[in-house]
């Protein structure tokens, strides 16, 4: 009897524990990709789509070497496992755990649906270094705060070490159609220019990898908030679409040559995707619900032109523009300016956060169903160990701070790309005038007032 091995948020042969597993068992395999369309699973967005369908490809090619032919599909995940296994008379199915609650809930009811027709079903781990709710603070719940989380993970010991891709594995022969639903032809017209910065799959990760750990990752402590460098490791759509795992991270950086707080800087970053990760598998509604209750009463405006210039880049603010426009034109964006631009949606303008995950959501090649809500709560004020409320950016001391010269700026945003020296922070009235760059469409001082008086209404 063949066996299924399912590939969702997990598009790599290496360190991937449930094709492993499928490999030992011997059993004729059938791959299968699925765009789980269960209810509540969080459906992709557009640029993350792109980095899928490219993705999807590489691993097509990799498994082609095995002799299997990637079958990609879309539906809801009970439907589209159930009709393959009719269709090819599986008597096994292999799949790595998911942890988005939704995810999850739709992998248990498989489970149960494969168990009343005696198919056999293995979930293996990867995604994460610790099982989300396995890690308990002494009291019995989940960390909430992220240095004693991160205390308790290293107390753990050492992670696992990952696994090779299997030397061989054996093919079922079949014919299922390979991409009936075209999920590997997807190219909107506005992220032409993605591919000429990203190179989806498992490949593309380990050159990443290798670069940080070969030289950029050194000076990565200061460097990793200016934003005109390239001084971090570009690493996340990879890890978002599991072309990589944290665990394979964490053991090349034992080998790296970079300098000790560089690497423990570092560490801390992968410990917070862990971190995010941990509380959207213990809340299912981290991107719908403040995680600080006290919030539910926020007077958050409503104001579609507002949102709209923020979205496009046309605030009047050169860092938060470069950083908008540098966000639709690439896929991704650095954090410091992500820091910069949800401050400005949710404090300058007055926005729900949820807003800005949205358009996040849709726009990166790197949103995660964890990275994303967590770090918009983080810089609402409304999520777990977060940045106090009253903590307001100004986003041109940023700009000044973290894109001294410029460079950043006048990468992104054409208007200013002649204006040399201080000016490109805040140009004057007359120079936006002749450049035709916006006037800002909030004051600084004005805007943060009014933050204010909005956060003292709901204490
Ligand atoms: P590096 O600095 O090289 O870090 C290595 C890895 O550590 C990253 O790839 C990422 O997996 C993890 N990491 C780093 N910073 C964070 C963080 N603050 N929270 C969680 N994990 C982190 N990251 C996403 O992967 N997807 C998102 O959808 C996402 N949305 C964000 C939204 C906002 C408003 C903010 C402020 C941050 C968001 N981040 C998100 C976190 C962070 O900005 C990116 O992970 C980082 O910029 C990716 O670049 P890098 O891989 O070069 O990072």
């Amino acid at each position: 009897e063949p066996a299924l091995i399912l590939f969702r948020h997990d598009l790599r042969l290496s360190d991937n524990l449930a094709l492993c597993a499928a490999a030992r068992s011997g059993l004729p395999l059938v791959a299968v990709y699925i765009e789980d369309l269960t209810e509540g699973v969080r459906p992709l967005g557009a640029a993350a789509r792109w980095w899928r369908a490219r993705s999807l490809r590489k691993l097509q090619n990799a498994l082609s070497g095995s002799g299997l032919r990637l079958i990609c599909r879309k539906g809801p995940l009970c439907d589209v496992v159930g009709s393959h296994i009719a269709q090819i008379g599986a008597g096994a199915v292999f799949m790595n755990r998911r942890f988005e609650p939704a995810a999850d809930a739709a992998d248990v009811r498989l489970i149960e649906q494969l168990a009343r027709t005696n198919v056999v079903a293995e979930r293996h781990e990867g995604q994460l270094l610790h099982d989300p709710h396995q890690l308990r603070t002494t009291s019995g719940g989940f960390y909430n705060v992220f240095t004693p989380f991160w205390r308790a993970l290293a107390s753990q010991g050492d992670f696992a070490d990952p696994a090779d891709a299997p030397d061989h594995v054996q093919a079922h022969e079949h014919d299922l159609e390979t991409d009936p639903d075209g999920l590997l032809d997807y190219a909107p017209a506005w992220a032409t220019a993605f591919g000429e910065i990203w190179e989806p799959g498992e490949s593309g990760a380990q050159v990443r990898l290798n670069e940080f750990l070969e030289g950029r990752g050194n000076g990565y402590t200061n460097g990793r908030d200016r934003m005109a460098e390239e001084a971090t490791s570009r690493l996340s759509p990879h890890l978002a679409h599991g072309e990589i795992t944290p665990r394979q991270i964490m053991a090349a950086l034992g080998d790296a040559a970079i300098p000790a707080n560089d690497l423990e800087t570092f560490r801390r970053e992968i410990g917070w995707r862990e971190f995010c990760w941990h509380l959207l598998a213990n809340n299912k509604d981290l991107a719908q619900a403040n995680f600080n209750k006290s919030f539910n009463g926020f007077p958050w405006r409503d104001d579609a032109m507002a949102l709209k210039n923020w979205q496009e880049g046309r605030t009047g603010y050169p860092l938060v523009d470069a950083a908008m426009r540098h966000l639709w034109e690439t896929g991704w964006m650095h954090n410091r300016a992500r820091m910069v631009v949800a401050s400005f949606l949710v404090k300058h303008l007055g926005l729900h956060w949820r807003e800005g995950e949205r358009w996040f959501w849709d726009t990166l090649v790197d949103a995660d169903a964890a990275n994303n809500p967590a770090n918009w709560q983080w810089v609402a004020g409304t999520g777990a160990d977060a940045a106090p409320f009253f903590r307001v950016f100004n986003p041109t001391l940023q700009s000044r701070k973290f894109d001294q010269n410029g460079d950043y700026i006048r990468s992104y945003v054409p208007e200013l790309s002649d204006i040399s020296g201080k000016q490109i922070h805040d140009p004057s009235a007359e120079l936006r005038g002749k450049t035709g760059y916006p006037r800002p469409i909030v004051e600084h001082t004005q805007a943060r007032d009014s933050a204010l008086a909005a956060y003292r209404s709901i204490r």
